[in-house]
C-alpha cells in the first residue's frame, strides 16, 4: 500500500474505504447462508446510509484562526469521526444517529501542532478526543462527552505516519503513532523488518491507537498484546511532552511507559514510540487438527502452550465457529496450529505439536508436510477458510448490520483451572438472553489467545434481528454475558479495550485503589479534563 492509497477517502459509515465493501449479492449469499447453518432469517437489505440523511448537529464552536488551517467542519469529516465499528455503532449509523458528531476535526502535522491544539481545547475547555484509524469498538472515540464541554474536537493522526528512524543493530525503529498498518509494514519491508503485530483490524487502525488500547494481534502464543513491543513511547500531553527512555528493559521502579500503553486517550496524544522489529518469517509449518469433543481441543490447546514451543497460531474454533466461519461442517472443532520463523526449519516443534494433539485424539484432515518455505502455507484448507473469513471480518460485519442480524462479539480471558465453569456460566446466560430476545440464535466461541496460564475466549453472537429493536436486542445480551464474566471472575476485555462502552463493567473490575491512583496522575497531566472525558474513568 502506497501512501496515496493509505490516505484514500475513508468511509463515514462502515469498514474500510469509499468504493470498497460486499456486493448486494454477497451481502444476501451470507444472509441465506446463517439461514441454512442456524435457521436465523435476515430482514430486507439495507442500503449503507447516504450523507445527506444524517442527523447531525451544528458545531457548537469555531477552531481560532491560527489553528484554521489544521481543521475541518465538514460533515463528512465530521462523521467519518463520529462512530466507531462496533455492531452497535453501525446499527445507530445505518439509521444516521449522528448526535455526538465533534465540533471540529483537526489534522496536525508535527507534534507543535498537537501542543497546539490541546492548549487551545485547555484553554476553552474543549474535549480533546484522539483519533487513529477509528476502528474502536468501544466507543473509545465518539464525542460522547455532554453539555460539560464547550464542544469536542477530534485529533486525527493521519498526517503522523512515517517510520523515522531504523536502528538495525537492535532491530528496532522510530514510527510515528498516526500510520496504519499496511503502510507501517510496507514501509519496514525494505529493511526486511516487520513489527508483526496484525490484529484483525490491522488495515484500519494505527500504531498510536494499537498502543493506547493495548491491543493483541493474531499470533496466539507468546507475543500477543502490542506492549510487548513498545521500547519507548512519546506523547504530547496538556502539561507538555511525556517521554520515556528508550531501553531493552529496566527495573527502575513502575515502568513510565505502561502508564501511556492502554490509557486510551487520556492522558495525552502519543506521536511517536520506538518499536521492537522482529525479521521476516521465511519458514513456516501450519495444520489443522480436528477434534469429536472441545474438551480435547481445550486440554490439546493447553499442552501445546505450556510446551513451550510457542506456536505463531494455536487457534481454536468450537465446532459451531468452524461451522460460523466456513472452516467446518459444525461436527468437529479445529485447531489451527502454525510455526513461522525466520531463523530456522520448524520440523522438530511440528511434529511435537502434533504429538501434542494426538494425545488428545486430534487428527489432521490434510497430510502433514514438514517446514515449507512457501509464504502461502498457512493460507489454504480449513486454516484457509479460516483466515479469508478472519480477514474480511470488518466487511462481513457491516453485510450482518445490513442484513438486520444481530451479531457481534465480545472477548475475555481467564485462567485454565476455572475455565470449563467460567466458560459454561458465560454459554449459559448469553445463550438464554439471545434465545430470549431473538428467538433464534446461536452461541460460539474461539480462543484468540493461549497463553500458558489460560485462554482467551472470543465469542460470536448470531441472532434473528427485529426490525427496530436490534440496538435493546443485543443491549440485553451484551448486559447479561458481562454480568457473566465478572461475577466469574474474567476480565471485560482482553483485547477491545474499555472506551466508554465497557465502564460498567470496567468499574467493578478494577481496584478502586487504583481508580484513585490513575485519577491522581491524570489530574497532574490533564489538569482541566480534557482528554477524551468518560473513557476509562470520569474525569
Ligand atoms: C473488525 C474489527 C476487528 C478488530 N480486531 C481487533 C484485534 O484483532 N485485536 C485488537 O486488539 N483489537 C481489534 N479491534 C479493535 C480496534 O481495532 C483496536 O482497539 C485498535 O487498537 C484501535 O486502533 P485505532 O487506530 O483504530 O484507534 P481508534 O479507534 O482511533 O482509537 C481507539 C482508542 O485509542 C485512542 N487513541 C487512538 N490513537 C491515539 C493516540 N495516537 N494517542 C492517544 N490515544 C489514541 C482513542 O482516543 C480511543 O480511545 C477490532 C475492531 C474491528 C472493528
Amino acid at each position: 500500500m502506497t501512501l496515496a492509497e493509505a490516505q484514500r477517502t475513508r468511509k463515514f459509515w462502515g469498514w474500510g474505504y469509499e468504493g470498497e465493501g460486499l456486493p448486494d449479492a454477497e451481502v444476501e449469499e451470507i444472509g441465506r447462508e446463517m439461514q441454512t447453518r442456524f435457521g436465523v432469517t435476515a430482514q430486507a437489505t439495507a442500503a449503507a446510509p447516504a450523507l445527506a440523511s444524517l442527523s447531525m448537529p451544528e458545531p457548537r464552536l469555531q477552531p481560532p484562526q491560527s489553528l484554521a488551517s489544521l481543521c475541518s467542519q465538514d460533515q463528512r469529516e465530521r462523521a467519518v469521526h463520529t462512530l466507531g465499528k462496533s455492531y452497535e455503532d453501525l446499527v445507530r449509523g445505518i439509521r444516521g444517529d449522528y448526535g455526538n458528531a465533534p465540533d471540529v476535526v483537526a489534522y496536525p502535522r508535527d507534534e507543535q501542532d498537537v501542543e497546539n491544539v490541546l492548549g487551545w481545547c485547555a484553554e476553552h475547555h474543549v474535549a480533546a478526543i484522539p483519533f487513529g484509524g477509528g476502528s474502536s469498538v468501544v466507543r473509545g472515540i465518539e464525542p460522547d462527552v455532554g453539555d460539560a464541554y464547550a464542544g469536542a474536537v477530534s485529533i486525527d493522526m493521519r498526517h503522523l505516519n512515517r517510520v523515522l528512524e531504523v536502528d538495525r543493530a537492535s532491530r528496532s525503529a522510530l514510527i510515528q503513532a498516526g500510520v496504519l498498518g499496511p503502510h507501517l509494514e510496507e514501509q519496514l519491508k525494505p529493511h526486511g523488518l516487520t513489527l508483526r503485530h496484525f490484529p484483525q483490524s490491522f488495515e484500519m487502525s494505527t500504531l498510536g491507537g494499537w498502543i493506547a488500547t493495548r491491543s493483541g494481534g493474531h499470533y496466539a502464543t507468546l507475543f500477543t498484546h502490542i506492549d510487548e513491543f513498545v521500547e519507548g513511547v512519546t506523547a504530547i500531553t496538556p502539561r507538555g511532552t511525556y517521554e520515556t527512555r528508550r531501553l531493552p528493559g529496566s527495573g527502575a521502579g513502575p515502568d513510565p511507559a505502561r502508564l501511556l500503553i492502554g490509557s486510551e486517550g487520556t492522558l495525552g496524544v502519543i506521536t511517536r514510540a520506538w518499536m521492537r522489529l522482529q525479521d521476516r518469517p521465511r519458514f513456516r509449518a501450519s495444520a489443522p487438527f480436528e477434534f469429536e469433543r472441545v474438551e480435547d481441543a481445550w486440554g490439546a490447546t493447553r499442552a501445546i502452550a505450556q510446551s513451550g514451543l510457542w506456536p505463531a497460531n494455536c487457534r481454536l474454533l468450537d465446532q459451531r465457529e468452524a461451522l460460523f466461519s466456513g472452516a467446518g461442517d459444525g461436527t468437529r472443532s479445529l485447531l489451527i496450529v502454525t510455526f513461522e520463523s525466520a531463523d530456522h526449519p520448524l520440523d522438530a516443534w511440528f511434529s511435537r505439536a502434533a504429538e501434542l494433539c494426538s494425545d488428545f485424539r486430534g487428527t489432521s484432515p490434510v497430510e502433514l508436510s514438514g517446514t515449507s518455505s512457501d509464504a502461502d502455507a498457512a493460507h489454504r484448507g480449513a486454516a484457509g477458510a479460516w483466515r479469508n473469513a478472519f480477514i474480511a471480518g470488518g466487511h462481513r460485519h457491516d453485510a450482518f448490520v445490513r442484513l438486520g442480524l444481530v451479531m457481534e462479539t465480545f472477548e475475555t480471558a481467564i485462567t485454565w483451572d476455572r475455565f470449563p465453569e467460567f466458560h459454561a456460566a458465560v454459554m449459559t446466560a448469553t445463550e438464554a438472553a439471545a434465545e430470549r430476545v431473538c428467538g433464534r440464535a446461536m452461541v460460539s466461541c474461539r480462543f484468540a489467545y493461549a497463553y500458558p496460564d489460560g485462554p482467551a475466549p472470543y465469542y460470536t453472537v448470531l441472532g434473528q434481528g427485529r426490525a427496530g429493536s436490534e440496538l435493546e436486542q443485543w443491549a440485553e445480551i451484551k448486559a447479561a454475558a458481562s454480568d457473566a464474566i465478572i461475577a466469574a471472575g474474567g476480565t471485560i476485555t482482553h483485547h477491545h479495550a474499555v472506551g466508554r462502552y465497557h465502564r460498567p463493567w470496567y468499574d467493578q473490575e478494577r481496584p478502586p485503589l487504583f481508580a484513585e491512583a490513575y485519577r491522581a496522575a491524570r489530574r497532574v497531566l490533564d489538569p482541566a479534563g480534557i482528554m477524551n472525558p468518560g473513557v476509562l474513568l470520569d474525569p
